[in-house]
């Protein structure tokens, strides 16, 4: 049995989670907030302790230094020495990483060289890297890429109708995200739900505040919906996802703002916000609304479900059929109403049958939400990116990454 830590490093916070291999079982989690500023949150649980704190903290190199002061003052491990394999989760793993990888020297160059693509969260992941390195030089480090899993699609899914010039001299191409959400759903969706069948074709839904599809064939990903960002594809909290792109020069035009200024507006106050006029990003704020009758936050909700119909829909052919459609995330796993509007606009074309009274009363739980004559098999899944995060880390120990 060995001990590994999953980490999610953000500009501004650490998410972590600490198992017991090959158990599974976690034994410690948390997550710190705002660094950067003397307010900082600190968040334990782990062993007989749970608490919360506010203090300063500084840089990412504090707050791992606290996390693992935690872990031992809890008596969660008795030495950090326990903790075998630190498993990084990295945004953009680009065109070079089709599966985790050893966070080597070259790793790191080739996450460098991809901070174009990815300004925000890059950067953050090198820092965190870091910061567990100096604190654990003795563990192995893997970097788990969120793009990795859709690196098996064919090129007339992942290229961009665009001049040949800007796919291969800038890799400017589609590489999805939430790939390591994705391929946990299939994983779980055939053993789960599909008796470990050989040939399968799944199409997952993870919608959270951030949302994407993908068409699953025999667990190989070959189209998933978000892009060359996370920008792309359905409609979310915030962002747009995919639009005609005459918009910017158009709204250039008329508001006189630059493309990085409308780029910033189509990520953070488009999507659900922008269409319900500012009144949320949040499904549970709009859904509330909309129960009142107010008429933009009903029209974000039906663009939200239409959007997300229409991949289905495009996937279903993409497949040639579907055996599973799964639910997951923040709005999959916890909203019946958009659950329940997004298979209406589904389910002449694909048959689909819901289970009202299933699909009301499991929420957050894994299980089916369709009926037996359903031609499609519908489902909740819980995602767990953590788990696959420390799984692949403890293939790394075993040395079978
Ligand atoms: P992230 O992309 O940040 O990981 P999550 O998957 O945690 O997001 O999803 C968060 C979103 O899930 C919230 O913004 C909200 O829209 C939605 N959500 C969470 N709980 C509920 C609920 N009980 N009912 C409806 N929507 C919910």
């Amino acid at each position: 049995m060995i001990k590994v830590i999953a980490v999610n490093a953000g500009s501004s916070s650490i998410k972590y989670k600490l198992f017991e291999m090959p158990e599974e079982k976690v034994i410690a989690s948390g997550i710190v907030e705002r660094i950067g500023h003397e307010d900082a949150i600190f968040k334990f649980k782990g062993g007989k302790e749970e608490k919360k704190e506010i203090l300063p903290i500084l840089d990412h190199g504090a707050g791992v230094k606290l996390i693992l002061e935690a872990l031992e003052s809890s008596g969660v491990v008795s030495t950090l020495k326990e903790i075998a394999v630190v498993g990084h989760r990295v945004v953009q793993g680009g065109k070079y990483f089709a599966k985790s990888a050893y966070f080597t020297k070259e790793t790191e160059d080739r996450i460098e060289e991809l901070v174009p693509l990815d300004p925000l969260h890059a950067p953050a992941h090198l820092l965190g890297f870091h910061a567990f390195n100096d604190a654990l030089p003795e563990a192995k480090a893997i970097a788990v890429f969120d793009t990795a899993f859709h690196q098996s699609m064919e090129e007339e899914d992942y290229l961009f109708p665009i001049p040949d010039e800007w796919s291969e001299k800038y890799d400017c191409r589609r590489y999805g995200a939430h790939g390591t959400s994705h391929q946990y759903l299939s994983i779980k969706g055939i053993h789960d739900f599909l008796n470990n069948q050989k040939e399968s074709k799944i199409i997952t839904c993870h919608i959270g505040s951030g949302a994407s599809l993908c068409a699953i064939k025999n667990g190989k990903c070959v189209a998933t919906s978000m892009g060359l960002t996370p920008l792309g594809g359905v409609m979310m909290g915030t962002r747009s996802g995919d639009i005609d792109p005459s918009v910017l020069d158009y709204i250039s035009t008329c508001t006189g703002k630059d493309v990085h200024e409308l780029y910033e507006i189509l990520n953070r106050k488009s999507g659900l916000y922008g269409v319900s006029g500012g009144l949320s990003n949040d499904t549970r704020d709009i859904e509330e609304a909309m129960l009142k009758g107010d008429k933009k936050a009903t029209r974000a909700a039906n663009l939200f479900a239409r959007r997300i119909a229409d991949y289905i829909g495009q996937y279903y052919v993409r497949l040639g059929g579907a055996d599973l459609l799964v639910f997951s995330a923040g709005i999959g796993e916890n909203s019946p109403i958009f659950r329940k509007m997004i298979i209406d606009r589904v389910k002449e074309a694909l048959g689909i049958e819901l289970d009202e009274e299933k699909n009301e009363s499991l929420n957050r739980k894994e299980g089916v939400i369709s009926t037996p004559n359903s031609k499609i098999m519908v489902a909740i899944i819980p995602t767990d990116e953590e788990l696959m995060i420390a799984r692949d880390s403890y293939k790394a120990w075993e040395g079978t990454l």
